[in-house]
């Protein structure tokens, strides 16, 4: 912090009362920077328990040099929303929160990454942050024959924007609804009037976005009396679940993980063909550290034959560290250096394990891309393109 930092308590008021009240609990241990994978990075200090008590001083983001408010937005940005410091923090606090809260001023003074703009732009007036046409979001499903949701479907299943348009994502939403109709559960889908559920509109600050994604999607549940989702991005589940019941409660959410590990517990699925590869299970943080789900998604793995699962040593379950996507991290161009992906790519290749398995399109996304650029040959699926290959 530099000695032109002034002090701004209207700011720090609306920050606070804006979701950032929790910094009134820190006591300035540092524990939250000793978790947050971005200080596992070489020649990076992400000084992440300095927030707590610059917001208090409303000495955040309020300098007259430029310099200065360009570092100060980098590292207001920088947070992918993994929890990794709420999960270590002797006092509960959640920096990506409080960071949100100051996050939403930037953006309503139109002060945040250009790359971040543009997604949000595309969100708000495609309803996806890749700025596809609404009219192609049910196209994944083409020659699936998967029924349109009606009343009488007990799930909706809500695919979520990358596998509902991205050529390896959609991959996910058509083994996942394979094995959903091979199991007979009741569901359909909706296709073109689903909004993205703006996650990651929220976490990047840009509320207004994320208010319309919420009317949009809880209108359409109303109407079409949805009661039960089925998601496969944890980053959906956890919205739905944690973030949309302050507007509307009327429906459930479930991970497809946690389907089908009830669909093999009952027997109603079996996987009977084997599949002779050691794999390593990388808990995505939305999964993991913010739903608590590590049992379903190992439950399913360990079910199948001649599968043999293995851990990335230490830093697994709520000590898994985040892909780098979260918080629109999937659409940042970080330098070489800064790529939390090849961090967690390389703890990865280290196990020696044949495949890695995901259980979120942004984790996908992430380690595909970035398997390539190491030029590695560790093969990354989801868990339902391994689930289905395992059934007969
Ligand atoms: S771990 Fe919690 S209490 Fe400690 S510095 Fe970080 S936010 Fe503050
Ligand atoms: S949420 Fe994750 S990235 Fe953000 S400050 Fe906490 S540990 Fe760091």
């Amino acid at each position: 912090m530099g000695g032109s930092i002034k002090i701004n308590l209207e700011v720090r008021d609306a920050i606070i009362e804006s979701d950032a009240g929790d910094v009134v609990k820190c006591y300035q241990c540092g524990r939250c920077m000793a978790a947050c994978p971005w200080n596992l990075l070489d020649g990076l200090d992400y000084t992440t328990y300095r927030f707590c008590q610059r917001i208090r001083l409303g000495a955040i983001i309020d300098s007259e040099e430029k310099e200065e408010i360009a570092a100060d937005t980098i590292d207001v940005f920088r947070c992918v929303g993994c929890d990794s410091c709420k999960v270590e923090c002797p006092r509960g606090v959640g920096l990506s929160d409080i960071l949100r809260a100051v996050r939403r001023i930037l953006v309503d003074y139109d002060s945040y990454p250009g790359e971040l703009k543009s997604v949000v732009t595309r969100v708000f007036s495609s309803g996806n942050p890749l700025g596809e046409s609404t009219e192609k979001r049910g196209d994944w499903s083409a020659g699936l024959n998967i029924p349109q949701y009606t009343e009488d479907c007990e799930y909706l299943y809500f695919p979520c924007c990358l596998p509902a348009y991205d050529t390896r994502a959609k991959k996910v939403a058509q083994a996942t609804a394979r094995i959903l109709k091979r199991a007979n559960v009741s569901f359909g889908i909706i296709g073109k009037e689903e909004f993205c559920c703006g996650e990651a509109v929220r976490r990047v600050g840009a509320e207004k976005v994320f208010q319309a994604a919420v009317k949009q999607n809880t209108e359409l549940f109303k109407k079409a009396k949805v009661h039960k989702v089925i998601a496969t991005s944890p980053h959906c589940l956890v919205t739905f679940t944690k973030e949309y019941p302050e507007y509307y409660d009327g429906f459930e959410t479930l991970h497809a993980v946690q389907v089908f590990d009830r669909l093999i517990k009952d027997k109603t699925i079996v996987p009977k063909r084997p599949f002779e590869k050691t794999v390593v299970y990388h808990d995505p943080c939305t999964l993991g550290k913010q739903m608590d789900i590590y049992d379903e998604p190992r439950a399913v793995l360990k079910s199948i034959p001649g599968l043999k699962l293995i851990e990335v040593p230490i830093f697994n379950r709520d000590f898994s560290i985040c892909c780098g996507g979260g918080a629109m991290g999937l659409w940042r161009d970080w330098p070489q250096d800064e790529r939390l992906a090849d961090l967690r790519a390389e703890q990865i290749l280290e196990t020696g394990a044949d495949i890695l398995c995901v259980a979120c399109p942004y984790c996908l996304q992430m380690f595909e891309e970035t398997i390539k650029s190491l030029n590695a040959s560790i093969e990354v699926m989801d868990i339902s393109e391994i689930l289905e290959l395992s059934l007969e």
